[in-house]
């Protein structure tokens, strides 16, 4: 039931990696936290468990971003059980990297539909109440790869470039309405998704990192935490890269 006193955030993707971070983080500091993921269940008891050792309600469901109705009920059960939502960070992704020239017309939609559309199912079922209690904040997970391109990731780029315009638009439409909305841009950051990523992809990335690492979750909910906090009050409309300095 709604009325912990504590302010809501929402999560797309937060059984692994940099959403499992986020959603950990933001427990930490104050929120309760709903969090969706696909499928893997077991992730998601373990986060939801840790959440709730920080003090935080939690509302965990599995639910495809990609469909609109399984997205809206989630958004929906979750205001029921959290109260009304302050934070909305869209972290669900994927990536099926090919030569253009290789791609699979199923691969390019896979991605695009995850990434840029599940962004949007995410950002069109919570903004409407944002912008009218008239408080609120977004963050989306965008890349570097939609800031500069990467080689075997146009789809991926495609994704992260639209997430990009996309986030710009909604701060302009909705900032005059007291709400906010940010993009961060990370370079490599170690989750399973960059596991697959071969020793020697993986070098030849280090070689261009300035900080001579790669970065990890809780940097990114670091970088989140700040964004939906009132920190941020004068902060809308950005790209944050967060690359230790991969690009410069
Ligand atoms: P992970 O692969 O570690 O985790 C992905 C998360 O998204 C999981 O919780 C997964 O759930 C969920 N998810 C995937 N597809 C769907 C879907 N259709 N519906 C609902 N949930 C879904 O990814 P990362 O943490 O590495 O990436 C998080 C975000 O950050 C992504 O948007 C990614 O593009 C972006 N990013 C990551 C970088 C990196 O280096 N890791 C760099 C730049 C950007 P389940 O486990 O159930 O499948």
């Amino acid at each position: 039931m709604p009325g912990s006193g504590r302010p809501a955030a929402l999560v797309s993707g937060g059984s692994r990696g940099i959403g499992r971070a986020v959603v950990l983080r933001l427990a930490q500091d104050g929120f309760d936290v709903a969090f969706c993921f696909r499928s893997d269940q077991t992730a998601a008891d373990h986060v939801a468990k840790e959440a709730a050792e920080h003090g935080a309600r939690v509302y965990a469901r599995p639910v495809d971003v990609t469909d609109a109705a399984q997205v809206r009920g989630f958004v929906s059960g979750a205001e029921q059980e959290l109260g009304p939502v302050h934070a909305v960070v869209t972290s669900a992704g994927i990536v099926r990297d090919k030569p253009l020239a290789l791609m699979a017309d199923e691969d390019w939609h896979a991605v695009l539909d995850t990434n840029l559309t599940g962004t949007y199912h995410v950002c069109r079922a919570t903004i409407y109440a944002l912008m009218r209690r008239r408080q609120g904040t977004v963050v989306t997970l965008s890349s570097i790869a939609g800031v500069y391109g990467n080689s075997t990731q146009t789809n991926y780029a495609a994704s992260k470039a639209g997430i990009i315009g996309f986030t710009k638009a909604l701060a302009k439409e909705c900032g005059r309405y007291g709400v906010r909305a940010n993009t961060v841009a990370p370079g490599l950051i170690e989750t399973d998704m960059t596991d697959a990523l071969s020793d020697q992809v993986r070098e030849r990335i280090l070689r261009q990192v300035t900080l001579g690492r790669f970065g990890t979750p809780e940097e990114v909910a670091d970088l989140v935490s700040f964004l939906v906090s009132d920190r941020a009050r004068y902060l809308s409309g950005q790209v944050i890269g967060l690359d230790g300095g991969l690009v410069i």
